[in-house]
C-alpha cells in the first residue's frame, strides 16, 4: 500500500461503449477512494478511440452518472479522441528503434497460437494497411501489484499486442500507456481483468522512457454466466436515483466496512468511506458474486 503521498494522481478512464453499470462503478470508486485517501488528484479520461464500438450518448451517461454519484474529478475531462498526433509521435519512435513492426499476419493465421502473435512475423506488413505491433522481447517481466503481489509474465504468455489496427485505429496498449504517462498517473486502479495487460504496458513504457505507476488490480463483477460484468454484455445501467444505494453496494463489494446509519447522503458516505478505505481489505484471488438481480 503506498504511503500518504500527495503526488498521488490517480485516474478513471472508461470506454465510452455504454452507460456506467455497477462493474464500472466498483472500479471509480477504488480508483476515486484511493486517490481521495491519499490526498492525491482522480482524474478522468474518456477512452474513446474505437468509434464501431462506441454508443451515442454514453460518455456523458458516464459523465452524469459520476457525478450524481458525488464522485468530482480534477481538471478537464480527457478525451482520447483528441490525441492521434501524439500516438502518432510515440509509434514512430518505436518502429524508428525496431521495437514494433508492421505485421501482416490474419486472425487465421494466428489461430494455432489461440490468436497470440509470438516471436518472428511470419508475414511481415506494411506502412501501406497492415497493423503494428510491439515487439515483446523473450525475456520475463517483472511488476508488483498491489493486491496480487509479484508478477512475473513471459512472452509465449503475452504475444505481441496490436499498437495500431488494420483499419487505423490506435489500440488501447499504445493509447493508455501514452496518456497515463501524459496526465503524469503514479497509480492505476482498475479491474484484474487487465492484469495481465500491464506487462506488456510495462514493457512499452520501458521502450518509451516513461515512470512506471504503482499498480492495484481488483477483482471484477461476474455475471451469471461467469463471465465479467460489461457494457458489451447489457449489464444494466446504474439507476442514478438509486447513488447512494449503488454506492453502498459497491462499498460491499470492496469488502470495505459499511457507513454508520447516521450517513445517509452521497457526499456524507464518501467522505466516510475516503477516511475509512482500506485497501488491503480487497479480496485478491475470489471473484466479486454475481449482481444482485433487484438492482
Ligand atoms: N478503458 C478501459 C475500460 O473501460 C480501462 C482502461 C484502464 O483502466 O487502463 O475497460
Amino acid at each position: 500500500m503506498p504511503s500518504l503521498d500527495s503526488n498521488y494522481r490517480g485516474r478513471f478512464a472508461p470506454s465510452p461503449s455504454g452507460p456506467l453499470h455497477i462493474g464500472s462503478l466498483v472500479t471509480a470508486l477504488a480508483s476515486y477512494l484511493d486517490a481521495r485517501a491519499n490526498r492525491g488528484q482522480w482524474l478522468l479520461r474518456m477512452e474513446d478511440i474505437d468509434p464501431p464500438r462506441e454508443q451515442a450518448g454514453a460518455a456523458q451517461q458516464i459523465t452524469n452518472s459520476l457525478l450524481n454519484h458525488g464522485m468530482t474529478w480534477d481538471g478537464d475531462i480527457f478525451w482520447q479522441s483528441a490525441r492521434s498526433a501524439a500516438y502518432d509521435t510515440y509509434l514512430q519512435q518505436l518502429l524508428d528503434k525496431n521495437l514494433a513492426y508492421y505485421c501482416g499476419c490474419s486472425r487465421r493465421q494466428l489461430a494455432a497460437t489461440n490468436g497470440l502473435h509470438i516471436g518472428t512475423c511470419a508475414h511481415p506488413g506494411s506502412p501501406n494497411g497492415d497493423a503494428i505491433r510491439l515487439r515483446v522481447p523473450n525475456e520475463t517481466i517483472g511488476f508488483n501489484d498491489r493486491i496480487h503481489g509479484s508478477q512475473h509474465r513471459t512472452q509465449v504468455e503475452l504475444g505481441d499486442p496490436v499498437l495500431k489496427r488494420k483499419d487505423g485505429l490506435y489500440a488501447y496498449q499504445l493509447a493508455v500507456v501514452v496518456d497515463d504517462a501524459e496526465q503524469g498517473i503514479t497509480d492505476i486502479v482498475r479491474g484484474v481483468d487487465l492484469l495481465d495487460a500491464s506487462a506488456w504496458q510495462i514493457h512499452l513504457q520501458n521502450a518509451l522512457g516513461f515512470k512506471q505507476p504503482r499498480y492495484c488490480h481488483i477483482p471484477v463483477i461476474v455475471g451469471d454466466d461467469g463471465h465479467k460484468l460489461s457494457k458489451q454484455s447489457f449489464a444494466p445501467a446504474l439507476d442514478d436515483q438509486y447513488a447512494f444505494a449503488n454506492l453502498c453496494l459497491a462499498l460491499h463489494y470492496l469488502q470495505q466496512t459499511p457507513p454508520p446509519d447516521t450517513i445517509n447522503d452521497v457526499a456524507d458516505l464518501l467522505l466516510w468511506a475516503t477516511e475509512h478505505w482500506r485497501p488491503q481489505d480487497i479480496p485478491a484471488r475470489r471473484q466479486f458474486d454475481a449482481i444482485n438481480k433487484s438492482l
